[in-house]
């Protein structure tokens, strides 16, 4: 079953890594269809996270839901002190990319 899908290959990977970690059995489909869109439609591009058993769905939302929580925390710009939300990646005060060599 699906579990869960985003534009963003990278976040796809993170969760994939995240069941992994727990040992919970999951694989990805349409890992490379971006790279060759082709005639399919955005959407029909984007990857997605399947569990190989649906009993896993409730212990795996869950974890999904933590890691969102976690990514979303606040940061502190080293360079002018500048709070940033977490979706943030560069400091939108400075442009500096702080909190990405942690
Ligand atoms: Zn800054």
């Amino acid at each position: 079953m699906k579990l869960y899908t985003n534009n963003d290959r990278f976040m796809v990977w993170q969760v994939k890594q995240l069941l992994d970690e727990h040992n919970i059995p999951c694989f990805i489909k349409n890992e490379f269809a971006s790279g060759a869109m082709g005639e399919l439609s955005p959407l029909d591009c984007q990857p997605e996270v399947w569990l190989n058993d649906g009993s896993w769905q409730q212990r795996a939302e869950l974890l999904i839901d933590q890691m969102e929580t976690q990514t979303s925390v606040e940061w502190e710009c080293s360079a002018c002190g500048e709070t940033n939300g977490g979706n943030f990646e560069v400091c939108w005060q400075c442009g500096q990319e702080t909190h990405i060599d942690q």
